[in-house]
């Protein structure tokens, strides 16, 4: 069926002239419709910088030097590249199609200002005809949503706890019959029973909204419980993406199998965790062949000096992934 958010050829710089460096390499993702895409990676890999990209949230000296966000709007009418709107049309375009739960978010809350008035500030920005009745109906709704008592609409954010203040920015993200949401690791701060909770109950509100989800982690197992696809960014590239069984069962890259060694068995026997050795890659100095070679146990002579391209393996048309193990069939 119709994606509704394609990203082509996406780079991302830091920086401009002699001095930039590229944090996002020709990044190609698609997200469907009614999806929950997890992204992971370790931390510097790219993931905030490619969804403040996509959304052209990014701050300077962040500067997008090439590709196309394609987002198809829910009447079925053309695509709308994103990279190319303007202020207004961004305006529009935030929020109501596309919305992001920044990292951190939960402490980006307004202190001084109630619940309420942060959520019909929201709808009323967009819907400046709604009256602050109507306005407060819908935001007793979406904290019923995400599973807060209405009597919370009276609180200011130091007086709930960091889970509900999270579940306030869900509800935010929410307000607008969004198409799209991003999180980016909006659970990072919250303890591992939370953490799943949330994800838990963002699932059945996609099931129940039928938004899709951009969800960025380094908690693979999250992902793996979650997700419907996983994409594994690594030094700015997506190294392989796939459906989230497919990772947790055979996972092509030997970065992904670095990763998935990262953290406990979810069933069966406990695997021993070793973590990846070596660190992710210096921007300002990217080996000139695969970034993670310097670091594979699997890696031989031509892994340092050509950059394998990410594409499907033999016999897997519903994965890809970037690595001279698995030679693509271009
Ligand atoms: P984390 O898991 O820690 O959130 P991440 O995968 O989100 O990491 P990014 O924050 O996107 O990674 O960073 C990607 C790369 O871009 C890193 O090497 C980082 O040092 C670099 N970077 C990020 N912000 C800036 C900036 N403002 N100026 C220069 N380089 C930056
Ligand atoms: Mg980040």
């Amino acid at each position: 069926s119709r994606p509704v958010l394609e990203i082509k050829g996406l780079d991302v710089d830091y920086g401009y002239g002699p001095g930039a460096v590229r944090a996002i390499h020709d990044v190609n993702l698609t997200l469907g419709r009614g999806e929950v895409l997890g992204l992971a990676g370790e931390s510097g890999s790219g993931k905030s910088t490619l969804a403040y990209g996509l959304t052209r949230l990014l701050p300077p000296p962040g500067v997008i030097t090439g590709g196309e966000v394609l987002y198809h709007p829910r009447d079925g009418g053309p695509a709308v590249d994103i990279l190319g709107l303007d202020e207004a049309g961004l305006r529009a375009f935030r929020w109501a199609e596309t919305s992001i739960v920044f990292q951190g978010a939960m402490n980006s809350l307004n202190p001084v200002h109630k619940i309420s008035t942060q959520l019909t500030d929201v709808i009323k920005a967009h819907e400046p005809d709604s009256t602050q009745a109507q306005r407060l109906v819908r935001a007793r709704e979406l904290l019923r949503l995400v599973g807060i008592a209405a009597d919370r609409l009276e609180s200011y954010p130091h007086q709930l706890s960091g889970g509900m203040r999270q579940r306030v920015m869900i509800a935010m993200a929410l307000a607008l019959e969004p198409q799209v949401v991003i999180m980016d690791e909006p659970t990072t701060a919250l303890d591992v029973v939370m953490q799943r909770q949330i994800l838990r109950q963002l699932v059945r509100l996609r099931e129940e909204l039928g938004f899709s989800v951009l969800f960025i982690t380094h908690d693979l197992s999250l992902l793996v419980e979650f997700s419907d696809r996983i994409a594994i960014m690594y030094g700015g590239r997506i190294v392989e993406q796939a459906p989230s069984g497919a990772i947790y069962r055979d996972s092509l890259h030997p970065y992904s199998d670095g990763l998935l060694h990262s953290f406990p068995a979810l069933h069966g026997p406990r695997r021993e965790l070793t973590g990846i050795p070596g660190s992710p890659p210096d921007l300002r100095a990217m080996p000139a062949g695969c970034a993670f070679a310097p670091r594979c146990p699997k890696a031989f002579d031509r892994c340092a000096t050509e950059v394998p391209r990410l594409g499907p393996p033999d016999g897997h048309p519903d994965r890809s992934v970037a690595c001279w193990l698995h030679p693509t069939a271009s």
